[in-house]
């Protein structure tokens, strides 16, 4: 069938690249981005960054300032700001408002929305950060729920003002579904050296005693309920994809935090990739699958995201197994350090650098090749990782 009508749900990241790319790529047909929000499309890891931390004449009071530069005027996309997908059918998406918007091509970018627990704030939009920021300075008091990517963040942006912080971690360190409790025990010395009090094994089920402000901040759901229930869907409610994004909807596609997708890389498992990169990658391969006919791109890049946290830069690359083997590069109480870790044939698997950039690009492509290192060079930082190759 000739695609003629493109709808795009969902003017985040991923909604906002894949009508670039469209017209990019000489798409002349109508793209209609519809998007909850009221704002054009902006970047969103700003928001427990620079949003926080800039204060005075530097301060962001614009959503515009975190903006994508494109022209939707110029690219003739009809825009749909402050307006929700509520229900799909065949062949058309309605709005909250009743309006059928029908479609010869649907991509789904809704996202992720923050899970609840009945009491604090979360962050996830231009709003949530200015409320976040307005109550955080000298002299308040913020509790944090969860020592995650963005707990960290925030708890980096409130100490600097001067806030007291306190941080309530479930589990017995930072980010455990993530990395092994050593480097759980490198990162929670960076709350301590910080001044954060950090309370690891601290469940939190009610709004924690003698808090001032309140940041849940456990984590994140794809938003895909209004979607119905003909769509296949992993266990978070993410939708199950092909490797070429294709929901099992035919002309239905779905990229960024909202997709699981068959991974070739992972031997075919489906994941989701809940990073910015994913979500700037993922309308490349849904373009070219719409336009150029479904097997024309697949997308499977290796997993990348960055955390700024307590004056250190953080990238990780790639994605480690239980059983891979850990290598130290430095040691974890070093300003700078990484880790790398290698599975049963020695072949990288996943690194984490901290504040060691170079690392972080000579992973990307040790990751990518599944190159065979040597484990007593990768642990001395002194030699490139690149030198540790078999
Ligand atoms: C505070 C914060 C900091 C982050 N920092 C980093 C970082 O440092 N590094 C990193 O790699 N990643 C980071 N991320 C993650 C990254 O921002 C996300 O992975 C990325 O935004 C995903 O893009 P997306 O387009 O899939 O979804 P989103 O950016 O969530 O955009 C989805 C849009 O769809 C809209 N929507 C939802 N439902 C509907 C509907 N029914 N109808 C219409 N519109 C709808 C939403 O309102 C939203 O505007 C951060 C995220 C947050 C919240």
């Amino acid at each position: 069938m000739k695609v003629e009508r493109v709808v795009v749900v969902g003017a985040g990241m991923a909604g906002m690249h894949t009508v670039r790319t469209f017209r990019e790529k000489g798409f002349e047909g109508e793209i209609t981005l519809l998007g909850a929000e009221q704002h054009a499309p902006y970047d969103r890891p700003p928001l427990s960054k620079a949003v926080l931390r800039y204060r005075g004449a530097d301060a962001i009071d614009d959503v515009s300032e975190l903006a994508f530069a494109f022209d939707f005027e110029q690219a003739g996309v009809t825009l749909r700001f402050g307006e929700r997908a509520a229900a799909w059918a065949p062949g058309a998406v309605t709005t909250a408002a009743g309006e059928r918007l029908p479609y010869d091509a649907l991509v789904v970018a809704t996202g992720s929305e923050p899970v609840r627990l009945g009491f604090g704030e979360t962050l996830r939009t231009y709003e949530d950060a200015l409320r976040l920021r307005a109550a955080v300075g000298a002299g308040r008091a913020l509790a944090i729920v969860g020592a995650g990517w963005i707990g960290a963040e925030v708890a980096t942006a409130a100490r600097a003002a001067g806030c007291a912080v306190v941080v309530h971690e479930a589990r017995e360190h930072p980010l455990a579904a993530v990395f092994p409790p050593q480097v759980g025990a490198a990162m929670a010395d960076w709350y301590r050296q910080a001044g954060a009090d950090l309370r690891c094994s601290d469940p939190v089920t009610g709004p924690p005693p003698a808090a001032g402000h309140v940041l849940v901040a456990v984590g994140a759901r794809p938003d895909t309920r209004w979607l119905g229930a003909a769509f296949h869907r992993a266990r978070d409610g993410s939708l199950l994809t092909s490797e070429h994004l294709e929901t099992n909807v035919p002309g239905v596609y779905a990229a960024g935090d909202v997709a699981a997708y068959r991974s070739l890389r992972y031997g075919g498992e489906h994941i989701r990739v809940e990073h910015w990169d994913n979500a700037l990658r993922g309308p490349d391969t849904v373009v070219a699958n719409v336009l150029e006919g479904v097997g024309a791109e697949v997308h499977d890049p290796v997993p990348y995201f960055w955390s700024e946290q307590f004056g250190r830069m953080v990238q990780y690359i790639g994605r480690h197994g239980a059983t891979d083997r850990m290598v130290v590069r430095g040691r974890l109480s070093d300003p700078t350090w990484s880790v790398v870790w290698l599975d049963t044939l020695h072949r990288a698997t996943a690194v984490l650098a901290v504040g060691r950039p170079r690392d972080l690009a000579q992973g990307r492509r040790l990751v990518g090749a599944g190159s065979v290192l040597d484990a007593a060079r990768v642990a001395d930082p002194g030699t490139p990782l690149v030198g540790a190759t078999m």
